[in-house]
């Protein structure tokens, strides 16, 4: 598939998929526009890149589906300023994304391999507001805190204590909570030094977050 193809096929997705399944933001729907998602799949994968699902990428992890991608990314209200974290950094792709719409992108991944494959995939694809490292992400990026969102592509048992401090008065955290099979999309909201507002976004499925705040 050419290049041409895959701009296609991004297109679709995106006014098919995500716009008529209620994404409403532009700068989210503009933002997966632009990004190649066939770049952060295997070279099998890439004729299926624009299918609504997840897909299996290295270290037994996925590539999130891309309309759960837009509903985090939709769900956290970033301004073209905000600072925002990335716990579980995959394929890169998510990263991506939010590079599109965000200011400065930090992401945290845990399996060295692909902190390493999604450092180098970004900075080739030019994307040089992303900043990548390997470690617990539960444990948050204390030197660059706070954030104004932060969002955890992996399901941990509860919200970790130490992400919700990291979080800017204002700032949003959105990360699904539970056990596999019975998970859910939270989004919570710092409104002061102490106070948390949390919401349920819904039913979700994903790869546990493995780490001191996690499973
Ligand atoms: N955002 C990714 C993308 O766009 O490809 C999807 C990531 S996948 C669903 C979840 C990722 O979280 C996996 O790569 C996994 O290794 C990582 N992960 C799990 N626990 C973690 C932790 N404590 N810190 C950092 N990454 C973690």
């Amino acid at each position: 598939m050419d290049e041409t193809t895959f701009s296609q096929q991004r297109h679709w997705l995106v006014d098919r998929e995500l716009r008529n399944r209620g994404i409403r933001d532009e700068r989210v729907l503009e933002a997966m526009k632009s990004v190649p998602r066939e770049k952060f799949v295997t070279e099998d994968l890439k004729d299926r890149a624009y299918e609504n699902r997840p897909l299996p990428i290295a270290s037994e992890q996925t590539i999130s589906q891309p309309l759960i991608v837009a509903i985090m990314t939709e769900a956290l209200e970033l301004t073209p300023a905000a600072r925002v974290l990335e716990i579980g950094t995959g394929s890169g792709y998510a990263a991506a994304v939010l590079a599109e719409i965000a200011q400065e992108v930090f992401t945290i991944e845990r399996h060295p391999g692909l902190a390493e494959s999604s450092a180098s995939l970004l900075s080739e694809l030019g994307y040089r507001n992303v900043h990548v490292k390997q470690g617990d992400g539960t444990l948050g990026w204390p030197e660059e805190s706070p954030f104004d969102g932060i969002v955890v592509t992996a399901a941990g048992p509860k919200i970790p204590a130490t992400l919700k401090s990291q979080l800017k008065i204002g700032g949003r955290l959105v990360i699904p909570v539970g056990e596999s099979g019975d998970q859910n999309l939270v989004r919570t909201t710092r409104h002061g030094p102490e106070e948390y507002e949390t919401e349920d976004l819904g039913p979700v499925r994903f790869v546990p977050l493995i780490g001191e705040e996690g499973w």
